[in-house]
């Protein structure tokens, strides 16, 4: 398979950095005295939420969902699989779902449906990037960080055929060159 070329940074480390630093800011403001359970989508979200918790001054709890999207292409199948279920037991507890990128909203929609069924006190979500024009579904998005073109984006825990999690900015690129 041919690999993707970095096209364009859309969001350098200092720019991410600072834009998580705004939405634990957002959270804490809004959980004061609480504590959220924090789940984390797999595998993408996993540097965004590393980097949350890390900016939170409140006292929070961590999950993660690990989930089966794209594969090897760059388009959604709207199939959500779950490979890894969380631990807790979220009945009557505070729950914001991480989400690395909003697309077309298929996935979250599901992760929302089937977390909501447990009876959560609250679900919220808080996502790091959002293809607005590409939703699909109306997904409320509580705290969001970058609002972004519709294009494919990697680098910051987010992959393209599993490379590119490490970089430590966001890039578009151009899978096919
Ligand atoms: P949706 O179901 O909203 O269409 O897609 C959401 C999931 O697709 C994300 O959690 C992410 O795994 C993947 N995804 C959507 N857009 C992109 C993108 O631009 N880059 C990468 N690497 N993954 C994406």
């Amino acid at each position: 398979m041919e690999k993707g070329k970095i096209d364009e940074i859309l969001f350098s480390e200092q720019q991410i950095s600072l834009r998580v630093r705004e939405l634990a800011r957002e959270i804490e403001r809004d959980y004061e005295g609480g504590s959220p359970l924090l789940v984390g989508i797999l595998k993408g979200a996993f540097v965004f939420m590393a980097d949350l918790v890390r900016a939170l001054e409140i006292e929070v709890k961590v999950d993660f969902l690990a989930i089966a999207s794209y594969g090897m292409s760059t388009k959604t199948s709207g199939i959500v699989r779950i490979l890894k279920d969380i631990d807790t037991d979220i009945t009557g507890l505070h729950v914001i779902v991480v989400e690395d990128i909003i697309d077309t909203g298929l996935t979250l929609n599901y992760v929302l449906a089937n977390l909501k069924a447990r009876n959560p006190a609250s679900l919220e979500v808080c996502a790091l990037l959002n293809k607005r024009e590409a939703n699909k579904i109306d997904i409320p998005v509580k705290y969001e960080g970058f609002p972004i073109p519709d294009v494919f984006v990697v680098g910051y825990g987010l992959d393209f055929a599993e490379e590119f999690r490490n970089l430590p900015y966001i890039a578009s690129i151009q899978p096919h060159r």
